[in-house]
């Protein structure tokens, strides 16, 4: 007999219009069997009974957009030095990670670090190699800057890249490098094993259960974290369920393999094929109609011509797959959605083309995003970090930035995702950054309940399927929050604490 709990106690919402209250549910073979405002009515022999105390339960939610293992790669391998305020602090943190990683001398692997701002540090200096030699002798150490275009090696690093430890670099100190300058110690840090990615997926994995997720659309970067997933796959059903985005370079390869969207189970499945058609706001490289309010040389750039990206998009149609393209700039998403358009034809059906991030829209472009029916991953939390964005793009422009309510309103197909690392995984983070946003652009918060649903249906829907709700059939997966968010201050929500994540209806994290 497949495995059946009855989670009882609860406030499961929201419901499916009309739906009558729920307190309790019943999960057996991973889908919810039904739903009852009484927990006694679903009581059956030899079930498995879970009291939620009175807790609130939401469907979902899932990040529809990340990058999950390069994120747990990055976090099992670099030591977090974000907010480091002295060069004593920045030692501590790296002997620990040292310690935690049981590094020694000659071994051949690296100490590293990331996220060490130098204007935070009480010495008030950049740290130099002699700082960083005396941290961990005789091993090669490296640390990156908080925004990835600088970072200070030791002199093991320096010398395992075939560089002059000595030799200075411009005006800075020795051992640091900036932008092309760190290609050599980027080129001669050890690469990670298979056993590494593995360690990485499965920790990322179990992670994404922690922070309130119970799946991710990830992107993936290249064939080892794909194969990372897949022998996670074989040892058990994932701890939440994945579905892999393929970057462009593996269309022809997966294409011939046979794989398409779809492809898989219900734990770890193939997504769709990602393009890039322009950069971000924050370094003035998305591509914009008009120039850059704060930067009027320049605005911003297209990744390739428009009909190079309008043949990328056919292809990966061709090869079956559906397609996502990341496009931020207002010129980004009209020549993506111009790729999209005359690509239609070609489309796998049942299957909306998607839009990452969508960041800057204007009435037309809304317009054609619902004519074409293409949805967007969308992602709260950048609105707060680029809190920038009147500056950048005006004040009258920025009205059309990170604009989700207009997105909704217009019933474009909305799934909520972090980016992380762009952001942090957090599920409560970001749905709460969506139903209470930054002053500079209140009127486009959302409430509550809207909310909750792009982050769980959305997240099906933009798959061209259904799935996400509190409802017989669909998956019995479910977040259980330490209070319920109807009853916070909108600015609190994302502050409340994960109880319990439940994925097929088995408990995948447990607050202690
Ligand atoms: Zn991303």
């Amino acid at each position: 007999m497949t495995h059946a709990t009855l989670f009882t106690n609860g406030r499961f919402w929201p419901l499916p219009a009309g739906a009558p209250e729920a307190r309790a549910l019943l999960a057996r073979g991973g889908r919810i069997e039904a739903l009852a405002s009484d927990g006694r009515d679903l009581e059956l022999p030899g079930v498995e009974v879970v009291d939620l105390g009175g807790r609130t339960a939401v469907p979902g939610p899932v990040d529809a957009h990340c990058h999950l293992v390069s994120y747990g790669m990055m976090c099992l391998r670099e030591a977090d030095l974000r907010g480091v305020r002295s060069l004593a602090e920045l030692t501590e943190r790296l002997r620990a990670h040292a310690e935690r990683l049981r590094m020694c001398p000659g071994d051949g692997r690296w100490l590293l670090g990331r996220g060490f701002e130098q204007d935070l540090l009480q010495e008030g200096r950049w740290p130099t190699r002699h700082d960083l030699d005396a941290i961990a002798p005789g091993i090669p150490l490296r640390i990156t800057r908080v925004c990835g275009h600088a970072l200070v090696a030791n002199t093991a690093a320096l010398e395992a890249a075939g560089l002059d430890p000595a030799e200075p670099n411009g005006s800075f100190p020795e051992g640091v490098r900036t932008e092309e300058a760190m290609g050599p110690i980027f080129g001669a840090t050890p690469k990670p094993t298979d056993a590494e990615w593995l360690e990485a997926a499965r920790w990322a994995c179990t992670e994404a259960a922690r922070v309130g997720f119970v799946g991710v659309h990830s992107l993936m970067a290249h064939g080892r974290e794909i194969r990372a997933l897949v022998d996670l796959r074989r040892e058990g059903p994932l701890p939440v369920r994945v579905q892999m985005h393929l970057p462009y370079s593996l269309v022809e390869e997966a294409g011939a393999l046979g794989l398409r969207t779809g492809f898989g189970d219900d734990t770890l499945n193939v997504g769709a094929v990602k393009l890039f058609s322009d950069g971000s706001l924050g370094a003035r490289t998305a591509a914009l109609l008009e120039p850059y309010a704060d930067d009027p040389t320049t605005r911003g750039e297209l990744i390739y011509p428009p009909e190079e990206l309008a043949r990328r998009v056919r292809r990966v149609y061709e090869a079956g797959f559906q397609v996502c393209v990341h496009a931020i700039g207002d010129e980004a998403m009209q020549v993506t959605l111009d790729a999209m358009e005359a690509a239609a034809d070609n489309a796998p059906a049942g299957l909306p083309p998607r839009i990452e991030h969508a960041s800057l829209v204007n009435p037309e472009i809304v317009a054609r995003m619902r004519r074409l029916g293409v949805g967007a991953a969308i992602q709260p939390q950048f609105a707060r970090s680029d809190y920038w964005a009147p500056e950048r793009l005006g004040v009258e422009r920025a009205r059309g930035c990170y604009a989700f309510r207009t997105l909704w309103e217009a019933g474009i197909p909305l799934a909520g995702s972090t980016d992380c690392p762009v952001e942090a995984l957090d599920a409560l983070a970001a749905v709460g950054q969506l139903v209470s946003r930054p002053e500079w652009s209140p009127q486009e918060s959302l409430p509550l309940e809207a909310v909750l649903r792009i982050f769980s249906e959305g997240s099906y829907s933009i798959q061209g399927r259904t799935g996400g709700r509190f409802q017989a059939g669909d998956y019995a997966d479910f977040v259980v929050l330490e209070s319920d968010p109807r009853l916070v201050a909108p600015e609190d929500v994302e502050k409340i604490p994960v109880a319990m994540t439940v994925v097929g209806g088995e408990i995948r994290y447990a607050a202690e």
